[in-house]
């Protein structure tokens, strides 16, 4: 994979983290190592904005051996976002910069329910009809991250969900 225009892009080897400080937007820590990337996907952080957007993988880390992070200028997570986040990599933290400061930290976590924004997987599924039904999943299991459609009642691989 290959990232052109404003995507930066660092491989880290060390411990030091040499970028730039953000003056206002997000920066995503703590993601698992190796979900960085699909993170960047499911938020639509494209750059194509013209924001800095700084992506570290395989950054060693003292709680979970590695982890991924990214910096995003100018971005402030919206709760479905944060849902998308929770799904793909719950130990994610999510830091609010403004002003060059930390101004909020959260942990993200899994609703009850997610609505709208994954694709139920069954093509059968009144949600891929031509009726355009929102897909509704229920949280089953928040630790183990099991998802139910609730209009076709299949279980849900959580590594294997598409984004509305
Ligand atoms: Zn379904």
């Amino acid at each position: 994979m290959i990232y052109t225009g404003s995507i930066h892009t660092i491989l880290m080897q060390g411990s030091e983290l040499l970028v730039r400080r953000i003056k206002e937007g997000t920066v995503i820590d703590h993601i698992d190592e190796g979900k960085g990337l699909q993170v960047l996907d499911a938020l639509g952080i494209n750059g194509r904005d013209g924001s800095l957007i700084t992506i570290a993988l395989n950054v060693p880390s003292a709680k979970y051996k590695k982890k991924d992070i990214i910096k995003v200028e100018n971005k402030f997570l919206k709760d479905d976002d944060t849902n998308k986040l929770a799904v793909i990599s719950p130990k994610a933290t999510v830091n609010i910069i403004k002003n060059y400061k930390l101004v909020e930290k959260r942990r993200v976590a899994l609703p009850a329910e997610i609505d709208r924004i994954f694709r139920c997987s069954n093509p059968e599924c009144i949600t891929n009809s031509a009726e355009h039904i929102e897909s509704i999943m229920d949280v089953m299991d928040k630790e183990g991250r099991v998802l139910k459609c609730r209009y076709c009642g299949r279980i849900l691989d959580v590594n294997q969900l598409e984004y509305n």
